[in-house]
């Protein structure tokens, strides 16, 4: 279905307003999974991020032991080294007793159905929307970030919804959505959510795409390409220039 310029600029007018959290389509994912209004302790501000029985907390895939407790990430190219009950540099990963641990699994702080040309994608599923998701935190700090909101904030510090990968593949049909993106902050820090949300879209025939400031991450990214279907790369501020550099040449990979 062909989309007019005014259509398109629109409806992009209007995600970026419901970036924050996009409350009908909230509204109406939580209505179908059964949940009268919002369930109890979504909201981050109810919700002990300190404690063991976090219902979030999920081991990194990505990261290895060192002495005394210590970790190293090796998730994305800062390879942060993180002391016990510490976290790493997105504020979203932590090390709890040498064993590190993403917060933000099915843990979305952001939830929109957005035109997939906003990803953007021309050529990829034209017309349709893509559900689009995002976690709080972020490996970078671009200085004029348009989601500095959730992008520059830990999860206990935004407002969350709990939305399992499953849920999310469900909510991305009933939304008419022809494919799921990860985006608004750099998605290789919610990595774990983002890999079983892609397999969890396979069997409904909802691709997944990552909007992504660096695509590949030398060790992460062989085991998560086979699940997305397009990454795209978007370039980052004057003050991410020199770190996206350091990163594009270290994993051989052109910005543009
Ligand atoms: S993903 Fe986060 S904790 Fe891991 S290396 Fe990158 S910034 Fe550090």
């Amino acid at each position: 279905m062909a989309r007019s310029r005014r259509e398109f600029l629109t409806r992009g007018l209007i995600s970026l307003g419901a970036l924050s959290l996009g409350p009908e389509i909230v509204t109406r994912v939580f209505q179908r999974s059964g949940h009268p209004s919002l369930p109890h302790g979504v909201d981050a501000a109810g919700i002990e991020l300190k404690g063991q029985n976090d219902p979030f907390l999920k081991e990194a895939m990505f990261y290895k032991k060192l002495d005394n407790l210590r970790i190293e990430c090796q998730l994305c190219p800062r390879k942060c080294r993180i002391a016990d009950l510490e976290r790493g540099y997105c504020g979203v990963r932590e090390n709890r007793d040498g064993t590190y641990y993403t917060l933000v699994h099915s843990r979305p702080c952001s939830i929109n159905a957005d035109p997939i040309e906003k990803k953007p994608l021309f050529h990829f599923l034209p017309g349709t929307t893509a559900f689009s998701i995002a976690t709080a935190g972020c490996n970078i700090e671009c200085l004029f970030c348009q989601n500095w909101q959730i992008s520059q904030f830990r999860p206990e510090q935004v407002k969350n919804y709990h939305l399992t990968p499953g849920q999310i593949a469900n909510a991305a049909v009933q939304e008419a959505c022809r494919s799921i993106a990860y985006t608004y902050s750099e998605p290789v820090i919610f990595y774990e959510y983002m890999y079983d949300t892609a397999i969890a879209g396979n069997p409904k025939k909802r691709p997944s795409m990552a909007a992504a400031t660096v695509p590949e991450y030398s060790t992460s990214s062989p085991r998560l390409a086979p699940e997305l279907t397009p990454a795209t790369t978007i370039s980052g501020s004057t003050s991410s220039k020199p770190v996206m550099a350091r990163w594009t040449q270290s994993v051989g990979v052109p910005s543009t």
